[in-house]
C-alpha cells in the first residue's frame, strides 16, 4: 500500500459520522485515534466499523487480513489531551457551535502547530470555528456525507482565513481516500444542506399539515423526483436532532423565516424520536 496523505489522523466524536470517517482513513492506511467523551459511543463506534468492514469482506471487496490490519490501525481514547501528534484532525462532534468552539480551543492547545484542524460540520461557520484557534489558516471544513464509507462526495469549505496550501492538502487527501472533493465558500449550510434541509423541513410540514401520509410523501419524492429515498426516511438516517440543529443554523445565519424549523420536527426531537439512532423517528426501527 502507498503512503496515505496523512499518516496520523485523529477523529473527534465516534457517532454516526465519526466512526465512518475513522474507518475510511484507517482502511487507506492512516493510524487513526478515535476520541469520544462517552465510552458507550466509542463502543458503538468501533462495533459499527467492525460490522461495516465485515460487510465488505462478505462482498469480497476486502480480505479478513485487510480487516485485521485496518482494525490494528484504530486506537481509541476519551480525551483530546491524549491524542498525541496527529497531522490531521477531523472533528465530528454534535452540531452545536459552543461544543465545537470548546473542542477547537482544546485542539489548538494540544496539537503541533502544523496540524490541520478540519471540521465535519454540516452548517456552522468555518470562520467562527477557526476563530477559537491561533491557526485559522489551517482550519477547514471537510464535510463527508452519510454513510461515509459509501458516499463519494466531500464538500471542502474554505473559511475566511483558510490558506490555499491547506485547501490543496485536504483536496489531495480527499482524492487519496477515493472520494470527490467539491469546494464551497463559508455560508450557512454551504451547498449541500442549504438545498437539502429546507426540502426535508418542508416534507415534515407536509406531514404535520396532513398533506399526505409519511409513506405518501416519501413515495412522491422517490418515484416522482427519482430520489433514492424519501425525505422523511433520509431525515431518520441523518438524525432528527442533526436536522433540527442545521435548520436553526440556517434560520439564524441567513435571517430568513423560510428556514424556520417545523414545529413537528422540534416536538419529535424533544420526545427523543431521533430516527434510526434512537430506534424511532418518522418510522419505527425497533425490530
Ligand atoms: P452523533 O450525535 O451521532 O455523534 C456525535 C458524537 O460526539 C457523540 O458520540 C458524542 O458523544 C460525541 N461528543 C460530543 N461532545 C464531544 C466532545 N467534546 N469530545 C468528544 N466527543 C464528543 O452526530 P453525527 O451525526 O455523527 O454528527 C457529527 C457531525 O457531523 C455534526 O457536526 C453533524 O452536523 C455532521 N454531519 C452529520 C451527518 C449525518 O448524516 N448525521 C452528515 C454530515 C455531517
Amino acid at each position: 500500500m502507498s503512503q496515505p496523505s496523512f499518516e496520523r489522523v485523529a477523529v473527534i466524536g465516534a457517532g454516526t459520522m465519526g466512526n465512518g470517517i475513522a474507518q475510511v482513513f484507517a482502511v487507506r492506511g492512516s493510524q487513526v485515534t478515535l476520541v469520544d467523551t462517552s465510552e458507550a459511543a466509542l463502543e458503538r463506534g468501533m462495533a459499527a466499523i467492525q460490522s461495516s468492514l465485515a460487510r465488505l469482506v462478505k462482498k469480497e471487496r476486502m480480505t479478513q487480513s485487510d480487516v485485521d490490519q485496518t482494525m490494528s490501525r484504530l486506537h481509541r481514547c476519551h480525551s483530546i489531551s491524549d491524542i498525541g501528534s496527529p497531522q490531521l484532525v477531523v472533528e465530528a462532534v454534535v452540531e452545536r457551535p459552543e461544543v465545537k468552539s470548546a473542542v477547537f480551543g482544546a485542539l489548538d492547545a494540544v496539537t503541533p502547530p502544523d496540524t490541520i484542524l478540519a471540521t465535519n460540520t454540516s452548517s456552522i461557520s468555518i470562520t467562527e470555528i477557526a476563530a477559537n484557534t491561533k491557526r485559522p489558516d489551517q482550519v477547514i471544513g471537510m464535510h463527508f456525507m452519510n454513510p461515509v464509507p459509501l458516499m463519494s462526495l466531500v464538500e471542502i469549505i474554505r473559511g475566511h482565513e483558510t490558506s490555499d496550501a491547506t485547501v490543496a492538502r485536504i483536496v489531495a487527501a480527499t482524492e487519496d481516500l477515493g472520494k470527490v472533493p467539491v469546494e464551497a465558500n463559508d455560508f450557512p449550510g454551504f451547498v449541500s444542506n442549504r438545498v437539502l434541509m429546507p426540502m426535508i423541513n418542508e416534507a415534515v410540514f407536509c406531514l404535520m399539515e396532513g398533506v399526505a401520509t409519511k409513506e405518501g410523501i416519501d413515495t412522491v419524492m422517490k418515484l416522482g423526483m427519482n430520489h433514492p429515498m424519501g425525505p422523511l426516511t433520509l431525515a431518520d438516517l441523518i438524525g432528527l436532532d442533526v436536522c433540527l440543529d442545521i435548520m436553526e443554523v440556517l434560520h439564524r445565519g441567513l435571517g430568513d423565516d423560510k428556514y424556520r424549523p417545523c414545529p413537528l420536527l422540534r416536538r419529535m426531537v424533544a420526545a427523543g424520536c431521533l430516527g434510526r439512532k434512537s430506534g424511532k423517528g418518522f418510522y419505527d426501527y425497533s425490530a
